[in-house]
């Protein structure tokens, strides 16, 4: 016997993995700061001791598509859910990426929307943003005549960076591009405007969302697209069956009805995205304007990888981009409650303070 070796186009590379290191405040991972309110608990309870455990769960997942199209005011029909938004980005990759196919994404971005083409053996053709993080039209003209993708990604507000398009852009670039236009908002709750304005009927343009982050779900792993109905309909031919069991159907139905509690967290975030902002602001760092739940930054005076390890030795932990291509030096905060973030602004004080950074 022989062991297997991995499929030649998947060159093994580290993947996408953010260090769990044990730490008081975690700010690392863009979650919610909070689990979801004490309300939920108790109804989802009631949901889960009614489920047939013997029997496959509702292969539409009807009942959850309903609630997420009256939510948004579309068709249950235009609603196609999965297991986190990265499943929903994955199932588009399958159904119209793969051999001979291209996949246009403009860095720096999320890190899933290169990766994925690549275990779906779809190529990716990377365009570059500007120096200040912007979207570059010459530049999404330049890839899309050249590379002719299938499949367009965009992601507003954009992770890691905390930059939102305008409608004016996005509309430049679904005219730019040749096929499909998926505009991923992981982070639309906190940002004024959101794309789901641009999905019609006909238009190949879709809208990811996930209950990741303002949901409070992250490990209950659900996500879902907006789009036109026949692209759903194309999609649930190549997703498996069953794929959606029916205890997280049933929890993001119950997470629908806790609307107006996720309102208030999310205006509490924005809240603290700007005192948070307007405090780094009066510090050694640059900072990018965020209209998401987390904010990115470089320390001036100091390198990245320093700053990220006196933060931790402080028990603070952020996401360390320094390393990413484009983001020398950078970190990314993702935005605590008010004790959490004041921990952060006070270990990163002590951090950049002169007198601490002359050993450094
Ligand atoms: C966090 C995040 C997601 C969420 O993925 P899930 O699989 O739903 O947890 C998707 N896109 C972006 C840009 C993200 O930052």
């Amino acid at each position: 016997m022989r062991r297997p070796s991995v499929r030649d186009d998947l060159a093994l590379h580290p993947g996408y993995h953010s260090p769990q290191v044990d730490v008081d405040v975690r700010l690392n991972t863009n979650e919610a700061p909070e689990s979801p309110p004490d309300g939920f608990r108790a109804a989802l309870a009631d949901e889960l001791a009614a489920i047939d455990w013997h029997r496959y769960p509702d292969r539409d997942a009807a009942a959850l598509r309903s609630a997420i199209a009256e939510h948004h005011g579309v068709e249950p029909g235009q609603v196609f859910v999965a297991n986190g938004s990265n499943e929903v980005l994955q199932t588009l990759c399958l159904t119209y990426g793969g051999p001979g196919r291209t996949v246009a994404t403009f860095e720096p971005t999320y890190a899933l929307h290169s990766h994925i083409p690549k275990i779906t053996n779809t190529a990716v053709a990377s365009g570059e943003r500007t120096d200040d993080f912007a979207i570059d039209l010459d530049e999404v003209r330049r890839v899309t005549a050249e590379h002719d993708p299938t499949i367009t990604f965009l992601c507003s507000p954009n992770n890691p960076t905390g930059m939102i398009e305008t409608e004016e852009t996005i509309r430049a670039v679904a005219d730019l591009a040749p096929g499909l236009l998926v505009v991923d908002e992981a982070y639309g709750q906190f940002a004024p405007w959101s794309a789901l304005e641009l999905v019609t009927p006909d238009d190949p343009i879709v809208v990811t969302r996930t209950y990741s982050k303002t949901w409070s779900m992250a490990a209950g792993r659900l996500g879902y697209l907006v789009g036109p109905a026949w692209l759903v309909d194309e999609l649930s031919e190549v997703v498996l069956p069953y794929h959606l069991d029916a205890f997280k159907q049933a929890a993001g139905r119950v997470a629908l009805r806790f609307e107006a509690e996720m309102q208030a967290r999310v205006a509490t975030l924005v809240e603290e995205r700007g005192r948070v902002s307007a405090a780094l602001a009066g510090m050694d760092v640059t900072v990018w304007p965020s209209a998401s739940n987390f904010i990115l930054f470089r320390p001036d005076t100091v390198s990245g990888d320093i700053v990220w390890d006196r933060l931790v030795e402080h028990s603070v932990l952020v996401r360390n981009c320094a390393s990413w291509p484009r983001l020398d030096g950078c970190l990314r905060l993702t935005l605590g409650n008010a004790d959490e973030n004041d921990r952060f602004l006070a270990a990163l004080t002590d951090v950049l303070d002169p007198a601490n950074l002359e050993s450094a």
